[in-house]
Protein backbone atom coordinates (compact mmCIF):
# COMPACT_ATOMS: atom_id res chain seq x y z
CA UNK A 1 0.00 0.00 0.00
CA UNK A 2 1.46 3.21 -1.23
CA UNK A 3 1.35 6.10 1.56
CA UNK A 4 -1.04 8.05 -0.64
CA UNK A 5 -3.55 5.32 -0.07
CA UNK A 6 -6.08 5.47 2.77
CA UNK A 7 -8.27 3.26 4.62
CA UNK A 8 -11.26 5.23 5.24
CA UNK A 9 -14.25 3.30 5.53
CA UNK A 10 -16.48 5.26 7.93
CA UNK A 11 -17.31 8.83 6.37
CA UNK A 12 -19.53 11.08 7.37
CA UNK A 13 -21.65 13.74 5.24
CA UNK A 14 -22.43 17.63 6.90
CA UNK A 15 -25.83 18.31 5.17
CA UNK A 16 -28.46 15.43 3.74
CA UNK A 17 -29.97 17.60 0.93
CA UNK A 18 -30.31 16.10 -2.63
CA UNK A 19 -26.20 16.99 -2.81
CA UNK A 20 -25.66 14.98 0.78
CA UNK A 21 -27.80 12.36 -0.38
CA UNK A 22 -26.05 11.23 -3.80
CA UNK A 23 -22.73 11.55 -1.81
CA UNK A 24 -24.13 9.11 1.13
CA UNK A 25 -25.17 6.99 -2.40
CA UNK A 26 -21.78 6.82 -3.74
CA UNK A 27 -20.10 6.34 -1.12
CA UNK A 28 -22.13 3.30 -0.20
CA UNK A 29 -22.18 1.95 -3.45
CA UNK A 30 -18.11 1.64 -2.90
CA UNK A 31 -18.80 0.10 0.62
CA UNK A 32 -18.15 2.71 3.16
CA UNK A 33 -20.66 3.68 5.82
CA UNK A 34 -21.99 6.69 5.75
CA UNK A 35 -23.39 9.15 8.72
CA UNK A 36 -25.06 12.05 7.53
CA UNK A 37 -25.87 15.24 9.60
CA UNK A 38 -28.74 17.85 9.21
CA UNK A 39 -30.82 20.16 11.27
CA UNK A 40 -33.89 19.31 8.77
CA UNK A 41 -36.29 15.91 9.95
CA UNK A 42 -36.94 15.44 6.50
CA UNK A 43 -33.77 15.43 5.25
CA UNK A 44 -33.57 13.06 1.88
CA UNK A 45 -30.47 11.38 3.40
CA UNK A 46 -31.95 10.31 6.44
CA UNK A 47 -33.74 7.63 3.27
CA UNK A 48 -30.38 6.12 2.57
CA UNK A 49 -27.32 6.72 5.07
CA UNK A 50 -26.09 4.08 7.58
CA UNK A 51 -26.80 6.27 10.86
CA UNK A 52 -28.77 10.07 9.92
CA UNK A 53 -27.98 12.62 12.85
CA UNK A 54 -31.20 15.23 13.09
CA UNK A 55 -29.60 17.61 14.92
CA UNK A 56 -29.13 21.48 15.40
CA UNK A 57 -25.26 22.44 14.15
CA UNK A 58 -24.49 23.60 17.37
CA UNK A 59 -25.77 20.66 18.99
CA UNK A 60 -22.50 19.73 21.10
CA UNK A 61 -23.12 15.90 21.47
CA UNK A 62 -24.07 15.62 18.26
CA UNK A 63 -20.82 16.95 17.25
CA UNK A 64 -18.81 14.16 19.73
CA UNK A 65 -20.81 11.60 18.21
CA UNK A 66 -20.35 12.58 14.78
CA UNK A 67 -16.44 12.69 15.39
CA UNK A 68 -16.44 9.32 16.98
CA UNK A 69 -18.81 7.73 14.25
CA UNK A 70 -16.86 8.82 11.17
CA UNK A 71 -12.84 8.74 10.04
CA UNK A 72 -13.45 11.54 7.18
CA UNK A 73 -15.93 14.28 6.71
CA UNK A 74 -17.06 16.53 3.72
CA UNK A 75 -20.26 18.99 3.36
CA UNK A 76 -22.39 19.68 0.76
CA UNK A 77 -23.31 23.18 1.11
CA UNK A 78 -21.34 26.64 1.84
CA UNK A 79 -23.90 27.80 5.06
CA UNK A 80 -22.45 24.85 7.15
CA UNK A 81 -20.85 27.09 10.52
CA UNK A 82 -17.08 27.12 9.94
CA UNK A 83 -16.89 27.00 14.13
CA UNK A 84 -18.34 23.14 13.51
CA UNK A 85 -15.73 22.30 10.58
CA UNK A 86 -13.17 23.28 12.87
CA UNK A 87 -14.24 21.33 16.06
CA UNK A 88 -14.56 18.54 13.58
CA UNK A 89 -11.08 19.53 11.95
CA UNK A 90 -9.38 19.44 15.63
CA UNK A 91 -10.04 15.45 15.25
CA UNK A 92 -10.43 14.01 11.83
CA UNK A 93 -10.29 15.17 8.20
CA UNK A 94 -12.52 17.52 6.38
CA UNK A 95 -12.36 18.01 2.99
CA UNK A 96 -12.36 20.73 2.32
CA UNK A 97 -11.53 22.10 4.87
CA UNK A 98 -12.48 25.12 7.32
CA UNK A 99 -10.20 27.80 5.78
CA UNK A 100 -11.65 26.92 2.20
CA UNK A 101 -15.36 27.08 3.94
CA UNK A 102 -14.54 30.48 5.53
CA UNK A 103 -13.88 31.96 2.28
CA UNK A 104 -16.39 30.99 0.21
CA UNK A 105 -19.05 31.41 2.53
CA UNK A 106 -18.94 35.21 2.60
CA UNK A 107 -19.27 36.95 -0.91
CA UNK A 108 -17.29 39.84 -0.04
CA UNK A 109 -14.52 37.52 1.06
CA UNK A 110 -14.96 35.18 -2.28
CA UNK A 111 -15.00 38.08 -4.68
CA UNK A 112 -11.36 39.66 -2.61
CA UNK A 113 -9.87 36.03 -3.50
CA UNK A 114 -10.88 36.55 -6.75
CA UNK A 115 -9.79 39.85 -7.22
CA UNK A 116 -6.61 39.30 -5.57
CA UNK A 117 -5.66 36.87 -7.63
CA UNK A 118 -6.73 38.75 -10.79
CA UNK A 119 -9.12 36.45 -11.98
CA UNK A 120 -12.14 38.67 -13.76
CA UNK A 121 -15.21 39.56 -11.84
CA UNK A 122 -18.17 41.96 -12.38
CA UNK A 123 -17.23 45.67 -10.89
CA UNK A 124 -18.71 45.35 -7.03
CA UNK A 125 -18.73 46.91 -3.77
CA UNK A 126 -19.12 45.90 -0.13
CA UNK A 127 -21.86 47.43 1.85
CA UNK A 128 -21.30 47.50 5.65
CA UNK A 129 -24.12 49.90 6.42
CA UNK A 130 -27.50 50.48 4.54
CA UNK A 131 -26.15 53.76 4.23
CA UNK A 132 -23.48 52.72 1.72
CA UNK A 133 -25.62 51.54 -0.89
CA UNK A 134 -26.27 54.92 -2.69
CA UNK A 135 -22.71 56.11 -2.92
CA UNK A 136 -21.78 52.65 -4.02
CA UNK A 137 -24.85 52.67 -6.53
CA UNK A 138 -23.98 55.55 -7.94
CA UNK A 139 -20.28 54.57 -8.74
CA UNK A 140 -21.28 51.65 -10.18
CA UNK A 141 -24.11 52.79 -12.20
CA UNK A 142 -27.17 50.65 -12.71
CA UNK A 143 -28.33 48.21 -13.64
CA UNK A 144 -27.25 46.45 -9.98
CA UNK A 145 -27.76 43.29 -8.05
CA UNK A 146 -27.48 43.68 -4.01
CA UNK A 147 -27.01 40.08 -2.65
CA UNK A 148 -26.26 38.96 1.28
CA UNK A 149 -22.70 38.34 2.29
CA UNK A 150 -23.88 35.59 3.59
CA UNK A 151 -26.39 32.49 3.99
CA UNK A 152 -27.72 33.17 0.24
CA UNK A 153 -27.90 30.66 -2.07
CA UNK A 154 -30.77 29.87 -4.95
CA UNK A 155 -30.90 33.31 -5.90
CA UNK A 156 -32.43 34.00 -2.11
CA UNK A 157 -31.40 37.17 -0.20
CA UNK A 158 -30.50 38.91 -3.69
CA UNK A 159 -32.46 42.13 -4.85
CA UNK A 160 -32.12 43.70 -8.25
CA UNK A 161 -31.94 47.54 -9.04
CA UNK A 162 -32.71 48.64 -12.02
CA UNK A 163 -33.07 52.82 -11.05
CA UNK A 164 -32.41 55.18 -8.22
CA UNK A 165 -35.78 54.93 -6.83
CA UNK A 166 -35.25 51.17 -6.06
CA UNK A 167 -32.41 52.32 -3.21
CA UNK A 168 -35.35 53.09 -1.05
CA UNK A 169 -37.10 49.68 -1.71
CA UNK A 170 -34.13 47.87 -0.51
CA UNK A 171 -33.79 50.23 2.39
CA UNK A 172 -36.77 49.78 3.07
CA UNK A 173 -36.82 46.19 3.25
CA UNK A 174 -32.95 44.96 3.13
CA UNK A 175 -32.54 41.19 4.02
CA UNK A 176 -31.20 41.43 7.11
CA UNK A 177 -27.06 40.12 6.97
CA UNK A 178 -24.83 40.77 10.02
CA UNK A 179 -21.65 40.18 7.44
CA UNK A 180 -23.24 43.21 5.11
CA UNK A 181 -23.87 43.08 1.51
CA UNK A 182 -22.21 43.09 -2.14
CA UNK A 183 -23.32 45.41 -4.25
CA UNK A 184 -22.36 44.08 -7.91
CA UNK A 185 -22.70 45.34 -11.72
CA UNK A 186 -25.59 43.49 -13.35
CA UNK A 187 -23.96 41.80 -16.41
CA UNK A 188 -25.92 41.36 -19.73
CA UNK A 189 -24.88 37.79 -19.71
CA UNK A 190 -24.89 35.80 -23.08
CA UNK A 191 -24.95 32.87 -21.55
CA UNK A 192 -23.91 31.47 -17.87
CA UNK A 193 -21.83 28.35 -17.44
CA UNK A 194 -19.97 26.18 -15.16
CA UNK A 195 -17.43 23.73 -14.58
CA UNK A 196 -16.66 21.33 -12.11
CA UNK A 197 -13.35 20.41 -10.72
CA UNK A 198 -11.93 18.62 -8.09
CA UNK A 199 -8.39 18.80 -6.39
CA UNK A 200 -6.49 16.14 -4.25
CA UNK A 201 -3.88 16.78 -1.80
CA UNK A 202 -1.62 16.13 -4.25
CA UNK A 203 -2.22 19.00 -5.93
CA UNK A 204 -3.85 16.96 -8.80
CA UNK A 205 -7.04 18.89 -10.53
CA UNK A 206 -8.65 17.27 -12.58
CA UNK A 207 -12.58 18.22 -14.47
CA UNK A 208 -15.83 17.97 -16.02
CA UNK A 209 -16.97 19.36 -19.33
CA UNK A 210 -18.26 22.74 -19.57
CA UNK A 211 -22.22 22.99 -18.91
CA UNK A 212 -24.10 25.77 -19.80
CA UNK A 213 -27.56 26.70 -17.09
CA UNK A 214 -30.47 28.18 -17.61
CA UNK A 215 -31.62 30.19 -14.25
CA UNK A 216 -35.31 31.32 -13.63
CA UNK A 217 -35.35 34.04 -10.72
CA UNK A 218 -32.12 33.22 -9.51
CA UNK A 219 -32.39 28.98 -9.64
CA UNK A 220 -31.39 26.79 -11.39
CA UNK A 221 -33.79 25.16 -14.23
CA UNK A 222 -31.70 23.16 -16.56
CA UNK A 223 -28.46 22.60 -17.80
CA UNK A 224 -27.43 21.28 -21.12
CA UNK A 225 -23.47 19.47 -21.42
CA UNK A 226 -21.34 20.26 -23.12
CA UNK A 227 -22.04 23.54 -23.79
CA UNK A 228 -23.07 25.14 -26.80
CA UNK A 229 -19.95 27.51 -27.13
CA UNK A 230 -16.55 28.05 -29.13
CA UNK A 231 -14.40 25.48 -27.78
CA UNK A 232 -11.28 27.82 -26.91
CA UNK A 233 -13.73 28.99 -24.62
CA UNK A 234 -14.33 25.56 -22.98
CA UNK A 235 -10.97 25.42 -22.61
CA UNK A 236 -10.50 29.14 -21.45
CA UNK A 237 -13.28 28.23 -18.93
CA UNK A 238 -11.30 25.20 -17.68
CA UNK A 239 -8.41 26.53 -17.41
CA UNK A 240 -9.69 29.96 -15.17
CA UNK A 241 -11.32 26.86 -13.10
CA UNK A 242 -8.07 24.57 -12.70
CA UNK A 243 -6.21 28.07 -11.39
CA UNK A 244 -8.82 29.26 -9.11
CA UNK A 245 -9.30 25.79 -7.32
CA UNK A 246 -5.25 25.78 -7.67
CA UNK A 247 -5.27 29.30 -6.14
CA UNK A 248 -7.66 28.19 -3.49
CA UNK A 249 -5.92 25.41 -3.04
CA UNK A 250 -8.89 23.41 -1.96
CA UNK A 251 -8.94 19.49 -1.09
CA UNK A 252 -12.39 18.63 -2.53
CA UNK A 253 -15.10 18.87 -5.56
CA UNK A 254 -15.84 22.81 -6.81
CA UNK A 255 -18.03 24.59 -9.26
CA UNK A 256 -17.18 27.42 -10.62
CA UNK A 257 -19.98 29.48 -11.81
CA UNK A 258 -19.59 31.94 -15.07
CA UNK A 259 -21.42 34.35 -16.92
CA UNK A 260 -20.33 34.66 -20.48
CA UNK A 261 -20.68 38.12 -22.42
CA UNK A 262 -21.69 39.39 -26.13
CA UNK A 263 -17.85 39.52 -26.75
CA UNK A 264 -16.38 36.46 -25.41
CA UNK A 265 -15.12 37.71 -22.03
CA UNK A 266 -15.83 34.84 -19.08
CA UNK A 267 -16.42 36.75 -15.84
CA UNK A 268 -16.20 34.26 -12.31
CA UNK A 269 -19.63 34.80 -10.63
CA UNK A 270 -19.23 31.97 -7.64
CA UNK A 271 -17.29 29.31 -6.27
CA UNK A 272 -19.37 26.48 -4.14
CA UNK A 273 -16.73 24.61 -2.49
CA UNK A 274 -18.81 20.94 -3.34
CA UNK A 275 -20.60 19.26 -6.06
CA UNK A 276 -22.99 21.47 -7.57
CA UNK A 277 -26.97 20.92 -9.12
CA UNK A 278 -25.22 21.68 -12.71
CA UNK A 279 -22.97 18.67 -12.16
CA UNK A 280 -26.16 16.27 -11.58
CA UNK A 281 -26.39 14.70 -14.92
CA UNK A 282 -22.77 13.04 -14.24
CA UNK A 283 -24.51 10.61 -12.47
CA UNK A 284 -26.09 9.28 -15.72
CA UNK A 285 -23.97 10.76 -18.36
CA UNK A 286 -20.79 10.34 -17.39
CA UNK A 287 -18.10 7.09 -16.46
CA UNK A 288 -18.05 8.64 -12.70
CA UNK A 289 -20.50 11.21 -10.88
CA UNK A 290 -19.06 14.39 -9.05
CA UNK A 291 -20.13 12.66 -5.80
CA UNK A 292 -18.13 9.69 -6.43
CA UNK A 293 -15.49 11.77 -6.78
CA UNK A 294 -16.36 13.83 -3.76
CA UNK A 295 -15.83 10.48 -1.64
CA UNK A 296 -12.50 9.82 -3.84
CA UNK A 297 -10.95 12.88 -2.75
CA UNK A 298 -12.46 12.70 1.11
CA UNK A 299 -10.89 9.25 1.18
CA UNK A 300 -7.22 9.55 -0.59
CA UNK A 301 -8.31 7.58 -3.53
CA UNK A 302 -7.34 7.37 -6.97
CA UNK A 303 -8.34 10.47 -9.07
CA UNK A 304 -9.28 9.99 -12.50
CA UNK A 305 -10.39 12.76 -15.51
CA UNK A 306 -14.30 11.84 -15.66
CA UNK A 307 -15.41 11.27 -19.44
CA UNK A 308 -19.00 12.35 -20.69
CA UNK A 309 -20.43 9.48 -22.46
CA UNK A 310 -23.42 11.53 -23.60
CA UNK A 311 -24.72 14.41 -24.04
CA UNK A 312 -27.19 15.70 -21.46
CA UNK A 313 -30.15 17.65 -20.34
CA UNK A 314 -31.02 18.03 -16.49
CA UNK A 315 -34.24 20.13 -15.75
CA UNK A 316 -34.68 20.67 -12.12
CA UNK A 317 -38.35 19.73 -10.56
CA UNK A 318 -39.60 22.70 -8.39
CA UNK A 319 -42.25 23.03 -5.71
CA UNK A 320 -45.66 22.00 -6.73
CA UNK A 321 -44.24 20.36 -9.65
CA UNK A 322 -43.24 17.32 -8.38
CA UNK A 323 -47.25 16.64 -7.06
CA UNK A 324 -48.18 16.49 -10.79
CA UNK A 325 -45.85 14.04 -11.29
CA UNK A 326 -45.89 11.88 -8.77
CA UNK A 327 -49.45 11.18 -9.91
CA UNK A 328 -49.49 7.80 -11.49
CA UNK A 329 -50.87 9.35 -15.11
CA UNK A 330 -47.47 12.36 -15.22
CA UNK A 331 -45.22 9.34 -13.75
CA UNK A 332 -45.66 6.93 -16.40
CA UNK A 333 -45.49 9.59 -19.04
CA UNK A 334 -42.45 10.64 -17.45
CA UNK A 335 -40.72 7.05 -17.55
CA UNK A 336 -41.87 6.52 -21.03
CA UNK A 337 -39.36 9.26 -22.16
CA UNK A 338 -36.40 7.29 -23.77
CA UNK A 339 -33.01 8.31 -21.83
CA UNK A 340 -34.73 9.61 -19.13
CA UNK A 341 -33.39 9.32 -15.48
CA UNK A 342 -36.37 10.60 -13.04
CA UNK A 343 -35.00 11.65 -9.62
CA UNK A 344 -37.48 12.78 -6.92
CA UNK A 345 -35.86 13.54 -3.32
CA UNK A 346 -38.78 12.23 -1.57
CA UNK A 347 -38.92 15.99 0.17
CA UNK A 348 -42.15 16.22 1.93
CA UNK A 349 -42.71 19.76 2.46
CA UNK A 350 -43.21 20.86 -0.95
CA UNK A 351 -42.54 25.14 -1.41
CA UNK A 352 -42.64 27.20 -4.27
CA UNK A 353 -39.20 27.27 -6.08
CA UNK A 354 -38.17 24.87 -3.76
CA UNK A 355 -35.83 21.74 -5.22
CA UNK A 356 -37.86 18.68 -5.37
CA UNK A 357 -36.46 16.38 -8.02
CA UNK A 358 -35.17 16.60 -11.49
CA UNK A 359 -34.81 14.69 -14.62
CA UNK A 360 -31.41 14.07 -16.50
CA UNK A 361 -31.83 13.18 -20.26
CA UNK A 362 -29.26 11.47 -22.30
CA UNK A 363 -29.26 10.83 -25.86
CA UNK A 364 -26.27 9.44 -28.64
CA UNK A 365 -26.89 12.81 -30.52
CA UNK A 366 -28.28 16.45 -30.25
CA UNK A 367 -31.26 16.04 -32.62
CA UNK A 368 -32.64 12.58 -30.13
CA UNK A 369 -31.48 15.02 -26.86
CA UNK A 370 -33.38 17.96 -27.80
CA UNK A 371 -36.39 15.96 -28.92
CA UNK A 372 -36.97 14.33 -25.51
CA UNK A 373 -36.37 17.41 -23.69
CA UNK A 374 -39.16 19.07 -25.78
CA UNK A 375 -41.04 15.78 -24.49
CA UNK A 376 -40.28 16.16 -21.15
CA UNK A 377 -41.17 20.12 -20.87
CA UNK A 378 -44.64 18.95 -22.61
CA UNK A 379 -45.34 17.10 -19.59
CA UNK A 380 -44.10 19.76 -16.94
CA UNK A 381 -46.08 22.24 -18.63
CA UNK A 382 -48.96 19.65 -18.97
CA UNK A 383 -48.62 18.85 -14.80
CA UNK A 384 -48.68 23.28 -14.53
CA UNK A 385 -51.82 23.20 -15.46
CA UNK A 386 -53.04 20.10 -12.59
P1 LIG B 1 -26.65 31.75 -5.61
O1 LIG B 1 -25.70 31.50 -4.48
O2 LIG B 1 -28.05 32.00 -5.16
O3 LIG B 1 -26.50 30.75 -6.72
P2 LIG B 1 -25.60 33.67 -7.53
O4 LIG B 1 -24.70 34.82 -7.24
O5 LIG B 1 -25.04 32.58 -8.35
O6 LIG B 1 -26.16 33.16 -6.13
O7 LIG B 1 -26.90 34.23 -8.23
C1 LIG B 1 -27.94 33.42 -8.73
C2 LIG B 1 -28.27 33.81 -10.17
O8 LIG B 1 -28.64 35.20 -10.25
C3 LIG B 1 -27.09 33.69 -11.12
O9 LIG B 1 -26.91 32.36 -11.56
C4 LIG B 1 -27.53 34.65 -12.22
O10 LIG B 1 -28.55 34.08 -13.03
C5 LIG B 1 -28.14 35.78 -11.43
N1 LIG B 1 -27.08 36.77 -11.10
C6 LIG B 1 -26.33 36.81 -9.99
N2 LIG B 1 -25.44 37.81 -10.02
C7 LIG B 1 -25.61 38.43 -11.20
C8 LIG B 1 -24.99 39.55 -11.85
N3 LIG B 1 -24.00 40.25 -11.27
N4 LIG B 1 -25.43 39.88 -13.09
C9 LIG B 1 -26.42 39.18 -13.70
N5 LIG B 1 -27.06 38.14 -13.13
C10 LIG B 1 -26.67 37.76 -11.92
MG1 LIG C 1 -24.93 30.54 -8.06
Amino acid sequence: MSSMSSSFRKVGILGGGQLGTFFTIAAKRLGLQVSAWDNHPEAPARLWADRFSNADFNDEQACENFIEENEAISFEWENIPVALLKKIEAKRPVRPGSEVLCLLQNRILEKGFLVLHQFPVSPYRQILEQVDLRDAANELGFPLICKTATAGYDGLGQFTLTKTADIALWTATPKRCPQGWILEKYVPFQKELSVVVARNEQGQVIHYPVTENIHEAGILRSCQVPANIDPMLSLKAVDLSKKIVSALKGVGVFCIEFFLLEDGTLLVNEIAPRPHNSGHYSLDACDFSQYELQVRVLCGLPLLSPTLLNPAIMINILGSEITALRQPEYFHQLLSIPGAKVYDYRKETIKKRRKMGHVTLIAKDSAALCSRANALRAILDRAALE
